[in-house]
């Protein structure tokens, strides 16, 4: 059997739910093809946070997130929530500095602190002459809920979701795309492939490079009474390496609130390469490490964790974006470890690309 359609969308996670949302609100016919069912754990956006930052230090990201700002800020108008706790957030540091400039560059709103501005504004621990940097516009992201969100707007602007498919072949033919499922075939006028840590996969047989690895990262959580009211932390004055013997270069942690389940932290970059369709398994070492990190920057945290898991990072070279039109097709990978806040921006830059591959 065989379906016609206006436009596919691959992949129902944050990136797919925002592109899906875009087209139908701009009339176009959508199929949102999602091979588990949706909200699954197996990809990169479930979960209840993320932390929403302008701190960057290269001005094209900083930029890229004033952008991004700006269209969470509709989005929570046209949806009537709040889907960004206005916590601020704060760097720790070198690249507190490095940031702080980008942000001057770029007007950005953010102030340099002593470590006792920190510790009398928040039960946070800082050292003596260390880099720390505030700006007060980042926040926390509801993920969880901000997905549910924008599917509903998808749906609800006429896209039909399709779960528990798995789209198994994508290939121009005739003027059109033919997309091969696990159920029908359908051919679609343009292909959006969002597809996160499987787009690589996918693409290959269409014959469309993405570069990508993806990598799978451990997330450790603490019961952390009070935490939405605390600022997310990056943090790039980390353990001693030999303490826990990881020795992987670049390590910066973060923590942010988990709604419904108190702090959320982890190491960013620090897992390994990994298929996607394998069984996620955390690594206890970065558990230990967090666990040491969170004690020291969280006074009075219980430094036994509650929880860990396991969450995909599909990352690039440069760790940052692809969007890219090849013919009907639409290429997107919104990851690096750092895209969820981009995801509703982006959304409708693929769905520009994909109105036209359409033709
Ligand atoms: C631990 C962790 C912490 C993070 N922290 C932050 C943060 O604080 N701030 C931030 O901005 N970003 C953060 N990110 C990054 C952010 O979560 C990702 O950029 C974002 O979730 C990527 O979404 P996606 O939709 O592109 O991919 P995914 O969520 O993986 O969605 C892809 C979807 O495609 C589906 N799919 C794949 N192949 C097929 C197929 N063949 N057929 C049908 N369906 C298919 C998958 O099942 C999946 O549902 C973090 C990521 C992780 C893992």
């Amino acid at each position: 059997m065989t379906r016609d359609a206006d436009i596919v969308v691959v992949g129902a996670g944050i990136t797919g739910a925002s592109t899906a949302r875009a087209l139908a609100q701009a009339g176009r016919g959508v199929l949102l093809v999602e091979q588990f069912e949706p909200g699954h754990d197996r990809g990169s956006s479930h979960g209840t946070s993320r932390i929403f930052r302008l701190s960057y230090p290269d001005q094209h990201f900083v930029r890229l997130a004033q952008g991004a700002l700006q269209t969470w800020r509709e989005l929570e108008a046209e949806c009537g929530e709040q889907l960004i706790v206005p916590t601020g957030a704060l760097d720790f540091g070198p690249v507190a500095l490095e940031n702080a400039r980008a942000m001057a560059a770029s007007g950005v709103r953010h102030e340099l602190l002593t470590d006792a501005q920190v510790r009398s504004r928040w039960p946070i621990s800082a050292d003596p002459g260390e880099p720390i940097l505030f700006h007060p516009d980042a926040g926390v992201i509801l993920a969880g809920r901000a997905w549910e969100v924008l599917i509903a707007g998808a749906v609800d602007a006429g896209a039909a979701l399709i779960e528990d498919v798995r789209v198994t072949g994508i290939a121009e033919e005739r003027g059109a795309v033919r997309v091969t499922t696990s159920g029908e075939d359908i051919v679609a006028r343009a292909c959006v492939v969002a597809a996160g840590a499987w787009g690589r996969g996918l693409l290959d047989g269409a014959g469309v490079e993405l570069s990508v690895i993806p990598t799978r990262e451990t997330v450790t959580y603490f019961d952390l009474p009070g935490a939405l009211e605390l600022p997310p932390i990056i943090d790039d004055a980390v353990p001693d390496p030999e303490e826990h013997g990881l020795r992987r270069p670049g390590l910066i942690n973060y923590a942010l609130a988990a709604p419904g389940r108190g702090l959320k932290a982890g190491l960013h970059h620090a897992g390994p390469p990994t298929d996607p369709d394998d069984v996620g398994e955390v690594d206890e070492a970065v558990v230990r490490w967090v666990s040491t990190w969170a004690a020291r920057r969280y006074p009075g945290l219980d430094a036994e964790p509650i929880a860990s898991e396991t969450c995909i990072y599909t990352n690039t070279a440069d760790e940052s974006f692809v969007l890219e039109r090849h013919g009907r097709i639409v290429v997107a990978s919104v990851c690096s470890g750092h895209g969820f806040k981009f995801a509703p921006f982006f959304g409708r830059t693929l769905a520009g690309l994909a109105r036209d591959a359409s033709g």
